[in-house]
C-alpha cells in the first residue's frame, strides 16, 4: 500500500483495544488522501515520531486525565515534522517544527499549534526527548515536587529512559546523590558511565531489594515514581522522614499486570503517616505556563555544554512503530524511543 508522498498520508490507527501488551492486531494501516491546506495551516512530512508510555493509556477506556482514542483514530503522538507547504505567515517550506501529528507520515496542521525548531541549537530529535516533553517532565516534577537538596538521595527507576536519565542528572546538578534503577546490567552500566549516576541497581536482580538498601546508606529523600510495582515495594521501607514522591508514571501497571493481589494500601498509608511523606501526582502540562521557558533555557544550555546527556533509541519506518511501542512497555528500548518516519534532509 505505497502512498503518494505529494498527496497522501500513511497512518496507523487503533484497530482494537489491547489487553495486556499491545500486539500487531491492535493496529491498522491506512493510506488516505491529504486535504487541501487552508489559511493558517501547513502540510508537514513527519521526520521523527515519539513513542511514549502514555499512549498505552489512550488505547484503553479506563478513566484517565486525557480522552481515550476511538477505534479507527490515528494514534496520538509528538512529532518533528518538516513543512512541505504552508499557508501560515510564520512557517516556510523546509522549516522544521515540533507538532503533535501522531502516527502518520504526513499531516495538515494548524500553524498556531506547532513550534518552529532551530536545527543549529540541538539535534532535531531532542525536541521529543531531553529538550521536549519527557525532559520537561523530569525538570518540573523533580524541581517542583521533589525539591532535592544538596547531600540528599534521589532514587528513580526507568532511569535510562528520557525522563529517568534527566531526573538523575538534574538531581546531581542540584547537589544530590542520584541512584538509578534499570532493567539489566547494560543499562546499569550506562547509568554509571554515560549519565554519571552515583549508583545503579538492576531491578531484575533476585537480590534487588537488598542491593537497593545497600546503595542508599542514608535512606531515600526523593523517590521519583516512574514505574510502581516491585520497585516501589523495595523503595518504600527505605524512605526517610519528610521524603517527597513526585508520582510521574506507573509503567509497571500500564499493561494491566497483576500486582500479585496483595493489598498494599494499609502499609502504604502507615508509611505516609509515620514518615510524614509528601506524595504528589502530576501531569507535566500543569507546569508548562510557569516553568517551560526556564526549562528550555536551562536544559538547552546543559545539553550544549554536555552537562545533560541523553540517549536515543531510533527505529526506522512507521510500520515498525507498533512493535517498538510494545517493546518499550517491556523495557526493550534503551534510551528515548523514536521512529524515524522519513530521513532528515
Ligand atoms: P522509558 O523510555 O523509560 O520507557 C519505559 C521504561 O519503563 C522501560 O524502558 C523499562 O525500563 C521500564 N519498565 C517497564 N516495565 C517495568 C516494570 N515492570 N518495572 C520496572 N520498570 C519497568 O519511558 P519514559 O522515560 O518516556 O517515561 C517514564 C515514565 O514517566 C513513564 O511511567 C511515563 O508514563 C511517565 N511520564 C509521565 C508524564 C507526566 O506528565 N506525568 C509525562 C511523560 C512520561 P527498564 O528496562 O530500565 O526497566
Amino acid at each position: 500500500m505505497a502512498a503518494d508522498p505529494q498527496t497522501q498520508s500513511t497512518r496507523i490507527v487503533l484497530a482494537s483495544r489491547p489487553e495486556g501488551v499491545p500486539s500487531s492486531e491492535n493496529f491498522g494501516t491506512e493510506v488516505v488522501d491529504l486535504p487541501e491546506i487552508s489559511d493558517g495551516q501547513a502540510l508537514l512530512r513527519t521526520v521523527y515520531l515519539s513513542l511514549d508510555p502514555y499512549m498505552r493509556g489512550r488505547m484503553s477506556t479506563a478513566p484517565s486525565y486525557a480522552a481515550h482514542l476511538e477505534l479507527g483514530d490515528v494514534i496520538v503522538g509528538g512529532t518533528v515534522g518538516q513543512v512541505v507547504a504552508s499557508r501560515h505567515p510564520d512557517l516556510a517550506e523546509g522549516d522544521y517544527v515540533l507538532a503533535g501529528a501522531g502516527w502518520q507520515s504526513h499531516a495538515v496542521v494548524d500553524g498556531a499549534h506547532v513550534r518552529r525548531l532551530d536545527p543549529s541549537a540541538a539535534p532535531l530529535s531532542t525536541a521529543l526527548g531531553v529538550l521536549g516533553m519527557p525532559g520537561f517532565t523530569a525538570y518540573s516534577g523533580l524541581l517542583k515536587i521533589g525539591r532535592p537538596q544538596p547531600g540528599e538521595t534521589v532514587v528513580v527507576a526507568a532511569a535510562t529512559g528520557p525522563v529517568g536519565s534527566a531526573v538523575g542528572q538534574i538531581a546531581r546538578l542540584k547537589g544530590a546523590r542520584a541512584v538509578g534503577i534499570a532493567g539489566g546490567p547494560q543499562k546499569c552500566q550506562a547509568l554509571l558511565e554515560e549519565f554519571g549516576f552515583d549508583a545503579a541497581i538492576d531491578h531484575r536482580d533476585p537480590d534487588f531489594a537488598s542491593k537497593l538498601a545497600d546503595a542508599v546508606p542514608d535512606g531515600i529523600d526523593v523517590y521519583f515514581e516512574n514505574v510502581a510495582g516491585h520497585v516501589a515495594d523495595a523503595v518504600l521501607p527505605l524512605l526517610n522522614l519528610y521524603a517527597r514522591i513526585p508520582v510521574c508514571g506507573l509503567v509497571a501497571q500500564y499493561n494491566g499486570a497483576d500486582l500479585d493481589g496483595r493489598d498494599r494500601l494499609p502499609g502504604f498509608l502507615s508509611q505516609i503517616l509515620s514518615k510524614s511523606l509528601t506524595i504528589r501526582g502530576f501531569i507535566q502540562s500543569e507546569f508548562v505556563p510557569e516553568m517551560y521557558e526556564d526549562f528550555l533555557t536551562d536544559a538547552t544550555g546543559w545539553v550544549q555544554d554536555g552537562t545533560l546527556r541523553y540517549r536515543e533509541d531510533i527505529v526506522d519506518g512507521l510500520e515498525n512503530a507498533p512493535e517498538a511501542f510494545a517493546g518499550m512497555l517491556q523495557g526493550k528500548n534503551f534510551g528515548k524511543l523514536l521512529v524515524r518516519v522519513t530521513p532528515e534532509r
